[in-house]
């Protein structure tokens, strides 16, 4: 990829928002108000915004390696707090994918380094669930990351209020579609 192109594709890419809607960037510095909060996986391979066809301003994001909730993670902790009682989303999306890398790397044994650290409690929940396959490690550390989301203070009094609603999704990219649990 040739990195100073991607200064041309902005510019293309500006012409084209605001072809027909010259208000697009202006309405934009107005404020977002995002219906859903997506957790996924930082591979590069599978960004929402493409695969969901999604504008700006449609989704709050947070991506890190194998779309973990970690409760003592302050960036994802705070990013819970600000999406729910500040922008008030009505959706949290946790999305997994189909041949993640932090999965199969979690499958194993860890390396000691800071991923090792970061990939320790899935690869403690995959062992004592006794899953062996990555496609089911995919799955089953989805359903877990969902599992601890909804026992964090601010998820569960927003479950409780009836705010948001969980969904627990799995990329495929095989064929581009996804696949809600
Ligand atoms: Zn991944």
């Amino acid at each position: 990829m040739d990195i100073s192109k991607l200064l041309d594709n902005n510019k293309s890419w500006t012409k084209e928002m605001t072809k027909g809607q010259e208000n697009f960037f202006k309405n934009l510095c107005e404020g977002q108000a995002p219906q859903a909060l997506y957790i996924g996986c930082s591979d590069s391979r599978v960004s929402p915004e493409l695969f969901l066809s999604l504008n700006p301003g449609d989704f709050f994001i947070h991506r890190n390696i194998a779309n973990q909730v970690i409760p003592s993670d302050n960036n994802l902790s705070s990013i819970l707090e600000f999406a729910i009682d500040v922008i008030k989303v009505e959706n949290i999306i946790v999305c997994g994918h189909y041949g993640c890398g932090g999965v199969e790397a979690a499958l194993s044994e860890l390396e000691p380094n800071l991923c090792g650290v970061w990939l320790a409690d899935l690869h403690a929940h995959l062992k004592a669930q006794k899953v062996t396959d990555w496609n089911e490690a995919v799955e089953v550390g989805v359903k877990y990351q969902t599992a601890k989301l909804v026992e964090v203070p601010v998820v569960k009094r927003a479950i409780n209020n009836k705010q948001i609603l969980i969904h627990t999704w799995i990329f495929d990219m095989s064929t581009g579609e996804v696949i809600s649990l």
